[in-house]
C-alpha cells in the first residue's frame, strides 16, 4: 500500500533526500525488486486500477521532482562546488530509478485496461516533461528538438518514455566559453546532464589519451557509439565514444534497467529515422 507522502522543502537538501531515501526502501523498493523488470507482472497479484492509478499520480516522484526543481532553481546562478555535482549526479540517478518504477506503473495500467500503452501514456500530463530553458528563443528550441528527434543526444534515451524533464543544454558550458547558438545546443536527459555537468573531456583508457566528449552538433552518433547484442549497453568505438559514456554514465543503471524496459515493448533502440546523427 502507497502511503501519501508530503515532504517540506528543507534548506539542507541531504536531509531532504535522506527522507525520500528511506522512503524509497519502505515503498517503491520492495515492488520494484518483486518485478525484476526481466519478467516484470509475472509474479505479482494484479493491482487493482484504482491502486494503480494512485501510485502513478500520487506518487513519490512528485515529491522527488518538486524538491529537485527548486534545488535547481535555487542555484540555478550559482556555481556549484564539486560535491554538490556529485550530490546533483545522485539525485538523478534516483529520479531516473523512480521513473522506471512509474513506467512500469503504466505498463501495468495499459495491461490491465487492455490498452495501447502509448494511448495510456499519453493520457497522464505530467508538468516538469520537457521544459526547456527559458533563454532560449522558440525557434531554437523548435530547431533542437527536431534535429535530436526526441532522444538524449548522448544516451538515445527516449522523451517520450520519460518522467524527467529533458532540457536543451550548452555543449560546452559557458563558464568554459560555449555560447547560447545552436550549434552549440543539444537536447540531454537529465541524467546524461548531470553527469556531464561543466565536463567538456574524459580519459580513454584504451587509447590512453584525454579526449573531447562526442559533440552531437558537429560528430556522427553511429561513428562512435554501438549497441551491443540485446541492446542494453552501449560501446564506444572510439576513443571519443569511449570516454564520453564514462564521464557521463552512459551505461548507469536505472539506464540499463529502462531499456530493459523498452526492449521487451519494443520501443528501443529507437529506430525512426533522424535528420542527422546517422541513425
Ligand atoms: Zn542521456
Amino acid at each position: 500500500m502507497l502511503a501519501y507522502i508530503d515532504f517540506p522543502i528543507d534548506d539542507d537538501l541531504s536531509l531532504s533526500f535522506g527522507k525520500i531515501k528511506a522512503k524509497n526502501e519502505e515503498i517503491i523498493a520492495p515492488k520494484m525488486r518483486e518485478k525484476k523488470y526481466a519478467g516484470f507482472g509475472d509474479s505479482l497479484p494484479k493491482s487493482s486500477e484504482a491502486e494503480l492509478l494512485k501510485q502513478i499520480n500520487q506518487g513519490l516522484s512528485t515529491e522527488v521532482w518538486r524538491i529537485y526543481n527548486d534545488f535547481l532553481t535555487k542555484r540555478r546562478m550559482e556555481v556549484l562546488e564539486a560535491n554538490e555535482a556529485e550530490t546533483l549526479a545522485k539525485i538523478s540517478d534516483d529520479i531516473e530509478w523512480i521513473n522506471n518504477h512509474r513506467l512500469l506503473l503504466i505498463i501495468e495500467l495499459a495491461d490491465l485496461q487492455s490498452k495501447d500503452l502509448d494511448e495510456v501514456l499519453h493520457s497522464f500530463s505530467f508538468e516538469n516533461k520537457n521544459q526547456f530553458e527559458t533563454l532560449l528563443n522558440p525557434e531554437t528550441k523548435a530547431f533542437i528538438f527536431e534535429n535530436s528527434g526526441g532522444l538524449c543526444e548522448y544516451c538515445r534515451n527516449q522523451a517520450e518514455y520519460s518522467f524527467a524533464s529533458y532540457s536543451i543544454e550548452t555543449i560546452v558550458p559557458q563558464s568554459k566559453g560555449g555560447k547560447l547558438e545552436a550549434r552549440n545546443l543539444a537536447l540531454v536527459c537529465q541524467g546524461c546532464s548531470n553527469h556531464k555537468y561543466k565536463k567538456t573531456e574524459g580519459f580513454d583508457a584504451v587509447s590512453n589519451e584525454t579526449v573531447e566528449f562526442f559533440n552531437p552538433r558537429t560528430d556522427v552518433w553511429k561513428e562512435h557509439f554501438a549497441w551491443n547484442e540485446d541492446n542494453s549497453l552501449l560501446s564506444g568505438l572510439t576513443p571519443k565514444g569511449r570516454a564520453t559514456i564514462k564521464e557521463l554514465k552512459m551505461n548507469r543503471p536505472t539506464l540499463i534497467e529502462l531499456r530493459a524496459i523498452l526492449v521487451r515493448l519494443g520501443k528501443h533502440p529507437f529506430t525512426a529515422s533522424l535528420k542527422r546523427n546517422g541513425v
